[in-house]
């Protein structure tokens, strides 16, 4: 393609194409140096409950702390992660990180869940669902309080090491939620065919309520199905009451977004011991954004 654009289409091609395998490497390098010294903090964003206020769970979000002390997010470094296979040992640590940070939580009247993003490179590794096993026990967190988010392509993975993980994981009482729902491949109906306990609607989505009618028809059909089927529905990146509005109409039982908080260290939300023991929300919604 580049060489029927000219000679000099050509070049600018090769340059950029250049600089960015460069850039890669050095950025591989500085992945391998942090994962070495652990420098993967991980923050939260509670998922909360829409018809009460409370929250329900935290999912645990991945950041890349720099020398002066910045933040990266994760859309700036997973792909190149899950493509030098980084991705596994990273996971592991924010895996551990999150499930010790999440047992350490004070004691709550409703047991918030702990939802973590697991890609599906890491459910190539034999073993995966073993490490898993080991970090619950190592952590003393309860198997059924967790979840794992996965992503629309491993469904349609034939690979027997990623089925053969994700039934361990559903045999030990794990929760698995399918991420970013509507952006993949995945249709309604063959959702049916593997054991989900909850769907995870894009944020895309949301945020066209409810000016956008594709958007209401997708959010509204998404929501007729599980509650056919037993699937729990999240609802993300909800920034607007109007939003919130519509979610409650369509009877979508959880949501996470702005509207309610960011992502923040673990700590932040348990600053106040005094609150922590009532409503976690309340906490949740005093807190500075630190992001
Ligand atoms: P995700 O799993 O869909 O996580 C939700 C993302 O939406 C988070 O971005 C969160 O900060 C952002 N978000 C939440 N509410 C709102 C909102 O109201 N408005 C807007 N504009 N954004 C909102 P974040 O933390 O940058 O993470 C991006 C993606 O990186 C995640 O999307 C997930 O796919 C991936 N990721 C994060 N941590 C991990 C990890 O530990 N392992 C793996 N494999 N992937 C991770
Ligand atoms: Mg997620
Ligand atoms: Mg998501
Ligand atoms: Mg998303």
């Amino acid at each position: 393609r580049a060489k029927a654009c000219g000679k000099g289409r050509f070049e600018i091609f090769h340059k950029d194409f250049h600089h960015k395998a460069v850039d890669a490497m050095e950025m591989e390098a500085a992945l391998r140096e942090a994962l070495s010294q652990k420098a993967f903090p991980v923050w939260f964003q509670p998922i909360v409950d829409l018809e009460t206020g409370k929250t329900a769970g935290f999912e645990a979000l991945v950041r890349w702390q720099q020398a002066d002390g910045s933040m990266v997010s994760p859309a700036d470094f997973i792909p190149l992660a899950e493509e030098t296979g980084l991705i596994v040992p990273l996971g592991q640590q924010v895996l551990e990180k999150a499930l010790n940070t999440a047992a350490a939580w004070p004691c709550m009247e409703n047991q918030p869940y702990l939802a973590v993003n697991v890609s599906a490179r890491q459910f190539e590794e034999i073993g995966f669902a073993d490490m898993v096993a080991e970090s619950l026990k190592e952590s003393g967190f309860e198997a059924a309080r967790l979840h794992i988010e996965i992503t629309e392509s491993l469904l349609f993975s034939q690979s027997e090491t990623a089925t053969n993980s994700l039934n361990r994981l559903r045999d030990m009482g794990i929760g698995i939620a399918i991420d970013d729902f509507g952006t993949g491949y995945a249709n309604l109906a063959c959702l049916r065919k593997f054991t989900l306990n909850q769907i995870k609607i894009d944020r895309s989505f949301v945020a066209g309520l409810p000016d956008r009618p594709e958007c209401m028809e997708i959010v509204r059909s998404v929501m007729e199905l599980s509650s056919r089927m037993g699937f729990s529905v999240v609802a993300e990146g909800i920034e607007t009451q109007k939003q919130l509005d519509v979610l409650k109409g369509f009877g979508c039982p959880l949501g996470q977004g702005y509207l309610f908080s960011k992502p923040q260290a673990g700590d932040n939300f348990f600053s106040n011991p005094a609150k922590s023991s009532d409503c976690l929300c309340t906490t949740v919604l005093q807190a500075e954004p630190t992001q």
